[in-house]
């Protein structure tokens, strides 16, 4: 049986208070983000939580105009896929841009995490999750 290092609640709540956890590897010092059980470069279990800096480079992203319960009240809105600086990558709502405003000159931009949003009853887990926000820098 394999433990989870880090679990979705502790990994929320760091969220929600504007810090990005992950793991790193201490194997083969792979940076692992989003969170998983195993090192996805050596099949390694030997990993231990981190704090990722929170800054990264949008790799892409999409404008979300029908939007699901928990953020109507925001959109439409800009959902980004970053590259973490350290590596790995994350979902996270990008705020200081309008989506009306948004156009693929974004993409390579560097951001910086604000803080988080709370997800009521995440579709995936069933309980309350966070999403990460975002500006660029
Ligand atoms: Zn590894």
């Amino acid at each position: 049986m394999i433990d989870y290092k880090l679990t979705f609640e502790t990994y929320t709540k760091n969220l929600l208070g504007g810090r990005i956890l992950g793991l790193k590897c201490n194997k083969c010092s792979n940076y692992i983000h989003p969170p998983r059980m195993i090192c996805p470069k050596c099949y390694s279990t030997d990993l231990n939580i981190i704090e990722f800096n929170g800054t990264g480079e949008i790799n892409t992203f999409t404008v979300v105009r029908v939007a699901p319960t928990w953020m109507e009240d925001i959109a439409p809105l800009i959902i980004a896929h970053i590259k973490l600086d350290e590596g790995g990558f994350i979902l996270g709502h990008l705020s200081d841009i309008e989506a009306d405003a948004a156009s693929l000159d974004l993409i390579g931009k560097k951001v910086k995490m604000i803080g988080g949003r709370e997800v009521k009853k995440d579709i995936i887990s069933g309980v309350n999750g966070a999403i990460p926000i975002f500006q660029l820098l």
